[in-house]
């Protein structure tokens, strides 16, 4: 049973990102509206993520380390659907069969929370204690038990850039939960969590770049898109600051860069780049959203007219700021 975990763990667990990754989306999904996220060493010997929301109740707590990928196959179009979500429901046992895992929680209408540690798969304690309404997760040691895997991981500086850069994206991609990362000790991100976008950008990415944003809001039958450009003088030497989310998911797209990139032709220097946080909302019919336990996908079948709408958006969004 614990080699099985370990097997699935594979394909959740590649370094501490995804532990992140997987732990913020629990997070989420019990209503949190705020996540406090703290890392040493890159994650990889200290993760702990800690939200207000709604707990997990007492006699759940074990089960919810249990991998439950039997239970969700009824039917043989589940199957299909198992396949494209990946290992739903294996996170915990998952992360838990990998590393060493404190798991502190209470749900509002209880007395006393619990605390659950467990290692390796192997449970260690289970006992009651006072604790806020919420859930804490302590990751320890990643990849203790499993030598062969943790030589794959990166310097801690790698691993706590890909964390890092994944807070950035879950702060972007949810304006409406306050998020604090911690690094080393250090605060390296806070949003308030109040919706308001263009401060979430001040606060992830400087004052320098808030001044110069340009608001984008743009719609027809095909897509919706709003959010900020930059303005070209803050024009960054890589593609890294060019943010955007189709359909409420954060992705890389060729033909999204592409319109981008098209639209400020002539706007800047070559081999300069925009800040953009877009926000494309299209039709359903026009996208397939293709989740993978470790890639996301999202293929535009009218590419043209995505193509031309939003390229069309920036230009006239430049060209009508206020200088
Ligand atoms: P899944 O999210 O696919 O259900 P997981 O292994 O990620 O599977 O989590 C198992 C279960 O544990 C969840 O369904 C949920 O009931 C519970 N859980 C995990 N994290 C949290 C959390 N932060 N707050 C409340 N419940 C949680
Ligand atoms: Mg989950």
């Amino acid at each position: 049973k614990q080699t099985i975990d370990q097997i699935a763990a594979g394909e959740v667990v590649e370094r501490p990102a995804s532990v992140i990754k997987e732990l913020t989306e629990n997070a989420i999904d019990a209503g949190a509206t705020a996540v406090t996220i703290e890392i040493r060493d890159g994650g990889t010997t200290f993760m702990r993520i800690t939200d207000n929301g709604a707990g997990i109740p007492a006699d759940q707590v074990k089960k919810a380390f249990l991998r439950h990928a039997t239970s969700k196959i009824r039917k043989a179009e589940d199957l299909v659907n198992i396949a494209s979500l990946g290992f739903r429901g294996e996170a915990l046992s998952s992360i838990s069969a990998v590393a060493q895992v404190e798991c502190i929680t209470k749900t509002p209408e209880a007395l006393t929370g619990i605390r659950y540690c467990i290692e390796g798969g192997v449970e260690k304690e289970y006992e009651e204690i006072g604790a806020p309404g919420g859930t804490t997760f302590i990751i320890r040691n990643l990849f203790f038990n499993t030598p062969a895997r943790a030589k794959f991981l990166k310097a801690p500086v790698t691993e706590g850039n890909h964390v890092s850069s994944f807070v950035e994206e879950l702060a972007l991609s949810h304006p409406e939960i306050s998020f604090k990362f911690i690094q080393n000790g250090q605060n390296k991100l806070y949003t308030s969590g109040n919706g308001n976008l263009k401060e979430i950008v001040y606060q992830i990415f400087g004052r320098d770049l808030t001044r110069e944003l340009v608001a984008v809001d743009a719609r027809t039958e095909l897509m919706h898109v709003h959010g900020f450009i930059g303005n070209p003088n803050v024009a960054r030497g890589n593609r890294t600051f060019e943010n955007y989310f189709i359909n409420g998911r954060y992705v890389k797209n060729k033909v999204i860069a592409k319109a981008i990139e098209d639209a400020y032709h002539g706007f800047l220097m070559q081999h300069k780049y925009p800040f953009t946080l877009l926000y494309l909302d299209i039709v359903s019919e026009k996208v397939d959203v293709n989740v993978h336990p470790q890639k996301l996908e999202v293929r535009i079948s009218d590419q043209e007219g995505v193509y031309h709408q939003l390229c069309l958006t920036i230009q006239n969004a430049l060209m009508n700021r206020e200088r």
